[in-house]
């Protein structure tokens, strides 16, 4: 099997080439054509499977097939029409970031190596940015990457609430939700932040789930979140 197989946008193609991948891991083989056609997914999986583009390709290659039918109001973009509202002298309103995309990592550690990914990932995905949220990054220096209204956020649980509750992140447009290590983040005492964050986000979305395990609260946190989600335990 190849990536072209997977149905895969070219511009997500042309980024994997770069990398130098030339097959799917057994997780992405199953995870991807699933998530493009629109399905949750409970994945039990380890680091090192490939986990990370399990996720992020298929939401990048529908960010990719949504933008070619464009959600352009007025000839332009939400984040043009910011930057022309700003040109005209307009505001300093802020405006709370709306992300269509928002991944939930355990550590630090984990979501910039989710970020640095994500980023390799989207070479060529046009308008597609991707920010981290972390505990102990500066305040100042979040507002400034949350008023470029990223399309995707990558985030600890502890330091997005922070910001969901000053009114800096609203997530009525988010259609995408992945919690990854999702064992780790209950381990942690996230379990409070996480439903918090779940019940804010749309019903419509599409929720991915990667932990070591499946079993005990995970798992049925994990069915609670999702629906009709496809089981890959690999
Ligand atoms: P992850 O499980 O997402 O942390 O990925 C583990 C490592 O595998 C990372 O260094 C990725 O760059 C690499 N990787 C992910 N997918 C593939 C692939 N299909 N072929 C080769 N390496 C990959």
């Amino acid at each position: 099997m190849t990536f072209e197989t997977l149905g895969l946008h070219t511009s997500i193609l042309r980024a994997i080439a770069d990398t130098g991948y030339t097959t799917p891991t057994a997780v992405q083989q199953q995870a991807v054509p699933a998530a493009i056609a629109g399905r949750d997914l409970l994945v039990s999986s380890q680091t090192g499977s490939g986990k990370t583009a399990a996720f992020m390709l298929p939401a990048l290659h529908k960010f990719a097939a949504a933008s070619e039918n464009l959600n352009v109001v007025n000839g332009k973009t939400p984040n043009q029409e910011r930057q022309s509202a700003r040109s005209r002298g307009e505001r300093p309103r802020f405006q709370a970031a709306k992300p269509k995309m928002l991944v939930l990592t355990p550590t630090r550690e984990l979501a910039l190596q989710v970020t640095t990914a994500t980023d390799k990932y989207s070479a060529y995905s046009r308008r597609v940015k991707a920010v981290s949220i972390l505990g102990g990054m500066p305040y100042p220096k979040q507002m400034q990457l949350l008023s470029r209204n990223p399309e995707i956020l990558v985030a600890t649980p502890g330091r997005l609430i922070d910001h969901m509750e000053s009114g800096k992140i609203n997530f009525s447009e988010l259609e995408i939700l992945v919690l990854d290590e999702a064992d780790r983040m209950l381990d942690m005492g996230f379990i409070e932040d996480i439903e918090k964050i779940v019940a804010a986000t749309p019903e419509s979305r599409q929720t991915m789930l990667f932990s070591a395990t499946l079993d005990g609260v995970v798992g049925s946190m994990a069915r609670r979140i999702t629906k009709d989600p496809l089981i890959i335990q690999i």
